[in-house]
């Protein structure tokens, strides 16, 4: 199968700053590279993740991180300013999301999958899926007019896999330098390798991308479901 991004405008929706580089960043590197528009949407503030030594005003220095590796690949930053593990799908957050969405205008989302092990990435899931659906609900008033259709939606790989059942994987092994690049300017993560609630996440990502391309026949992937309802489903 041939995947051509040259049209889409894709953009991913992630509960916390350093989740798209683990789970979709080279898939929207080769989105950009072959001509995409590409836009990531954070939902958490990033408040809560301190490393044993903490940062102070740590929400502001991960905001900066997901800046800088947001402009390494070329993308356009949202903030859904939610503090960390309190995300839910509620009314407010979901119109938020609408209205980004309505911004950013995607014919494609990747989000968290709804099986996700994070109470956060799971509650990223179910409002991915409304706002990435009813953005082109006229009924659904925000500041800016519904869009036409609603976007195609792939939910993403869980980070280090588990209770993921992949549906396909998309060959990322030309922009793993671009992915490690990204994930590095996340040293406020990477300072909770060492600590026991967390895990180094550079090893972390290039096993999950190399055990994803084991399971593909290439070097580096990352995993996708295609989510499937009336008219949001689409041949490639
Ligand atoms: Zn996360």
């Amino acid at each position: 199968m041939r995947l051509d991004f040259g049209n889409e405008r894709v953009l991913a929706v992630v509960a916390h700053g350093d989740d798209a580089e683990l789970l979709c960043a080279g898939t929207l590197a080769r989105a950009k590279a072959a001509g995409a528009a590409v836009g990531v949407a954070v939902l958490c503030l990033g408040d809560k993740g301190q490393p044993a030594e903490p940062i102070p005003r740590l929400a502001a220095v991960r905001r900066r991180e997901t800046t800088a590796a947001a402009r390494l690949l070329g993308a356009e930053l949202f903030w859904g300013r939610v503090p960390d593990g309190t995300l839910a799908d509620d009314r407010p957050t979901r119109l938020r999301l609408t209205e980004i969405c309505r911004r950013f205008r995607p014919s494609l989302v990747l989000a968290h999958a709804p099986q996700d092990y994070h109470p956060d990435h799971r509650a990223a899931a179910a409002l991915a899926e409304a706002a990435s659906w009813f953005c082109a609900a006229r009924g659904q008033k925000t500041k800016s007019p519904a869009l036409p259709a609603s976007p195609a939606l792939w939910w993403m790989d869980s980070v280090n896999m588990n209770g993921f059942e992949p549906g396909f994987f998309v060959d990322v092994s030309k922009y793993m330098p671009l992915k490690e690049a990204m994930l590095a300017c996340h040293r406020s993560q990477a300072a909770r390798g060492g600590d026991g609630d967390f895990s180094p996440l550079q090893d972390l990502m290039r096993l999950q991308a190399a055990a994803r391309g084991a399971q593909a026949g290439v070097a580096a992937a990352e995993a996708f479901r295609a989510h499937h309802a009336f008219k949001r489903t689409r041949a490639w």
